[in-house]
């Protein structure tokens, strides 16, 4: 293992952030396995997952039972976790510009036209080219702002994995992930060892998200070139919430790091055997399924479901209670899927999102990630 540093942009003077990397494994191996933590920086469930999967990967490393390079990263945002604003972490949006940390990614404008240009009849050989095309536009890159030279580290280390997973958190949640169609069939099995009680599956959700920046851009490039141009796929990317904020334990962690392990030795990145694949809990279901429900008034939110309860059409999920009028409000489902995730708030103002229900049938349209 060795220990990298990139720093990041100053953003005043006298200040410096670093983001750290831990690499395994042999570089040049033909497989490379990307797996970041806590882009919204106070996700600590995924952090915690992220130190005990290390401690794995060095015990593997010592034994030569890795057979593909992979690149940790524990804590993928520095200038959010410096972000502790009046006894409160703040770390999903940066203060300074009010951007989402996991939004905005860069989306590679010109690379169509340069591939058209460049690109031959063999498939492995314009992966390599493509990479090529990708690393140069990474390295014309200018940041302004510490925020975008952080986005921009990550892609550097990122853009050229096979695999990357992007270890989050919600609110109060289930294990639950998102990916793309075309990605799923590489990431059931995944889903299966984390357990995931929903998988949703979603091509573009126009959030320009880190995970969906990688497959996008691959996506993309398979639908502009033509067949005498293959393009294959490049990176395959996937975002895990790894339940709660608050489901921060050694027994959950472990678990987590576990199945990252029994992942990767499923496509062969560590060399012991794969643990059998567990059954899928849940189907996948599209992201445009899922239910987002919102408060109709403001008041004390009382919780009708737990979280990871299969839920029938026309279920009572939330009351609000007006603590003046003594009315209280109920919001059912008008889905049948899985509650998979919900805001840690119990107090809510009107219009404010409250939780997430899936659906197999697509009815959203639009940017379908929330802010
Ligand atoms: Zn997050």
């Amino acid at each position: 293992m060795n220990r990298q540093s990139i720093p990041l942009l100053s953003p005043a003077i006298g200040t410096h952030r670093e983001l750290v990397s831990f690499h395994f494994g042999p570089a040049g191996s033909g497989q490379k396995i990307y797996i970041q933590s806590s882009l919204h920086a106070d996700e600590t469930p995924a952090m915690l997952t992220t130190v005990l999967l290390k401690r794995r990967l060095l015990e593997l490393e010592k034994r030569g039972a890795l057979n593909a390079e992979i690149v940790l990263v524990p804590v993928a945002n520095p200038v959010g976790l410096g972000q502790y604003v009046l006894g409160q972490f703040l770390g999903r949006f940066d203060l300074g510009s009010g951007k989402n940390f996991n939004r905005h990614f860069m989306q590679f404008p010109k690379l169509t036209s340069r591939a058209k240009e460049v690109l031959g009849s063999d498939a492995k050989e314009n992966r390599r080219t493509v990479r090529e095309l990708i690393a140069a536009e990474l390295t014309e890159q200018k940041p302004l702002t510490e925020f975008e030279s952080l986005q921009l580290a990550l892609l550097k280390l990122s853009f050229d994995a096979d695999v990357v997973i992007d270890l989050h958190c919600s609110l109060e949640a289930a294990m639950h992930l998102y990916t793309s169609e075309a990605a799923w069939p590489e990431f059931e099995p995944l889903a299966r060892y984390l357990g995931a009680q929903a998988s949703l599956l979603a091509t573009n959700s126009g959030g320009e998200s880190f995970d969906e920046t990688h497959g996008l851009l691959w996506w993309k490039l398979q639908q502009d070139m033509p067949a005498d141009k293959p393009v294959p796929n490049g990176t395959i990317a996937v975002t895990v919430e790894c339940r709660g904020q608050r489901d921060v334990s050694y027994e959950a962690a472990q678990e987590d790091a576990d199945a990252l392990v029994d992942y990767l030795a499923w496509r062969k990145a560590i060399l012991i055997d794969a643990k059998p694949l567990p059954e899928l809990p849940t189907p996948a279901t599209p992201l445009a399924g899922s239910e987002q429900f919102y408060a109709p008034v403001s008041g004390i939110l009382i919780h009708r479901a737990k979280i990871g309860d299969r839920i029938h059409v026309g279920q009572a999920l939330f009351d609000i209670v007006d603590p003046l009028t003594d009315e209280t409000t109920t919001v059912s489902s008008n889905t049948e899927g899985v509650f998979y995730m919900r805001r840690a708030i119990r107090f809510v103002t009107a219009g404010a999102p409250l939780g997430r229900v899936t659906g197999t049938r697509p009815f959203r349209t639009g940017v379908l990630l929330g802010a």
